[in-house]
């Protein structure tokens, strides 16, 4: 038996064998190979397979995006038919003996270090193509294929070194149990997507070797932030006993849905669920979610190899409202960037991507994309109770531009004569220090704000959310926080507005109460945590 320490991220136990996941490529040996001619048109097969991947991508990225977003995948054939790269891995396969996967993998490691050093910005940008390039032609040669979550007959740990968004969007959930991961923050994407879920998870678990893990037998307690590997007969017995009781506990929990979310003195708090996807909801209607107060739309980007189509995102907007009846559905447009990073987007490398080039600073600037999910959001209006609200605002000028779009895009609906709600509400999210200091003048021009504390504790703090060294210095209760929610408050109130948190602060229950004394009209948490809100709320 083995105990690991990790950071929890989300509560509870699941007792299951490790799977360890594995990205494609990840893993080269270095094998002596006698007939290197033989491996060196090896190589030029994988060369040419790799070619035509990308002539593929080209076409089909120029169809969907237009030309500008398809020049990255030009851009990577012109890096392979490179000479000097090409040289070098035959080099290594010749004058080594070794495999071609191996002379890929270094040719690829030293030529992105030797891009990455370079002063030019947009040299310094291609040594993250290089190792794209290069993970490709490895993928090809070694006909591997990310770790296979299909086909898995019992829930799994999955065991990871790191999980990006997109990744974990990818995955099928069914087969889950749990997450552990040995990188990653407690504010990370991945980590809300395991509260979504409410699946135990760890972050920054102590493990050197993942691989030695695969197939294991193990116990996660997201209480206790642990693995155990292997567990004695003993733990066992005593983590069985303790499923029974949570269990338990969420069966008495489960008698407070219906009840109305009401505190003692007959303050009614709308108590909202935070999804990403259409299954989410599933989860939320479980937990007696009185609406959906965020749906990530960005996780439908994410979850694609290309840019999803008005049709497709109408379809499920239009199945999310539905499926909430007259419950109100908030929906965030597409929220890209930082750690939610998505191939085809086709976004420059940054320095501080969170300062950066993402969520509604890239919708202002590439019109059409944010056109076409504002077409689908309005004609899906006319289903359900739908709000739509617009992340990481920073100035009034923003939301002017919103509007200007927003005004063309119901024009033009309405020449086509096209239905739509006119009185659907639109909100931005206050998450930046810059929206909640000017939410004064915000506040006459939208509909209600939603706070979004992950972001604004990263930017409040000058803390990188996604830093697991700053995990014990980040003070999420931190009075500069709850200062800034309680202007914007005030100020949504001043101007007859509501105002909702959706971020993670939400879910603080020893925080229920400031908020409530503050006014806050909404909570939107994940869905595992609305009846101990409730439970919560009624007592106060
Ligand atoms: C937030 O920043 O608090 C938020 C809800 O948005 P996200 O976590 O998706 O950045
Ligand atoms: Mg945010």
């Amino acid at each position: 038996m083995n105990t690991v320490n990790g950071k929890s991220v989300q509560q509870g136990v699941a007792i299951a064998r490790i799977k360890v996941y594995k990205r494609a490529g990840e893993v080269v040996s270095r094998v002596k190979i006698n007939d290197t001619a033989k491996e060196t048109v090896r190589l030029l097969k994988a060369l040419d397979e790799t070619k035509n991947q990308l002539q593929e991508l080209y076409e089909s990225a120029l169809k969907s995006a237009g030309e500008d977003a398809a020049a990255i995948f030009e851009v990577h054939q012109m890096m392979l038919e490179d000479e000097d790269f090409l040289e070098s891995i035959k080099n290594i396969i010749e004058n080594e003996s070794v495999n071609a996967e191996y002379a890929v993998a270094v040719t690829g490691d030293n030529f992105s270090k030797m891009f990455a050093s370079m002063d030019d910005e947009y040299m310094r940008a291609r040594s993250a193509d290089i190792k794209d390039i290069s993970l490709r032609i490895l993928k090809v040669l070694s006909g591997q294929k990310d770790t296979d979550m299909t086909g898995l007959s019992d829930k799994v740990i999955l065991l990871a070194d790191d999980l990006s968004p997109s990744e974990t969007v990818q995955m099928d959930k069914s087969k889950i149990g749990a997450f552990v991961t040995v990188h990653g923050s407690v504010t990370s994407h991945t980590a809300i997507l395991a509260r979504t879920m409410n699946i135990p998870a760890l972050v920054n678990a102590g493990i050197d070797n993942i691989d030695e893990l695969d197939g294991k037998e193990a116990i996660v307690d997201g209480s206790l932030g642990i693995l155990i590997v292997e567990p004695s007969d003993e733990i066992r017995l005593d983590y069985e006993k303790k499923l029974v009781e949570l269990e338990n506990q969420k069966k008495l929990l489960a008698s407070l849905k219906g009840k109305p979310t009401v505190t003692k003195d007959g303050r009614k708090i709308n108590l909202y669920a935070n999804v990403g996807s259409i299954g989410d909801i599933a989860f939320a209607q479980s937990s007696d979610a009185e609406g959906i107060g965020l749906f990530r739309s960005e996780f439908i980007y994410l979850g694609k190899d290309d840019y999803p189509t008005e049709e497709e995102q109408f379809q499920i907007y239009k199945q999310a409202l539905q499926l909430m009846g007259k419950k109100k559905v908030v929906i965030r447009t597409c929220d890209i960037g930082a750690d939610k990073q998505i191939g085809y987007f086709n976004l420059d490398k940054e320095d501080n991507p969170a300062l950066g080039f993402r969520a509604i600073r890239i919708c202002l600037t590439r019109q059409d994309f944010f056109k076409t999910q504002l077409r689908a959001l309005f004609r899906a209006s006319v289903y359900g109770n739908l709000a739509i609200m617009y992340p990481m605002i920073v100035s009034m000028d923003e939301i002017i531009k919103i509007k200007e779009i927003v005004s063309q895009v119901k024009s033009e609906l309405d020449e086509l004569g096209v239905p739509y709600s006119k009185t659907l509400e639109q909100g931005i999210m206050i998450e930046t220090p810059a929206a909640a200091l000017i939410s004064d003048e915000l506040a006459k021009e939208v509909d209600f704000f939603s706070v979004g504390t992950n972001d604004l504790t990263q930017y409040t703090l000058a803390m990188d959310r996604q830093n697991s060294k700053l995990d014990s210095l980040y003070d999420k209760r931190h009075p500069a926080i709850l200062k800034l929610i309680k202007m914007a408050a005030d100020n949504a109130h001043a101007n007859g507005k509501w105002i909702g948190i959706c971020g993670e602060l939400g879910a603080d229950l020893e925080l229920t109460k400031t908020f409530i004394d503050m006014g806050i009209d909404e909570l939107s948490v994940s869905p595992g945590m609305i009846l101990k809100l409730r439970e919560k709320i009624i007592n106060l």
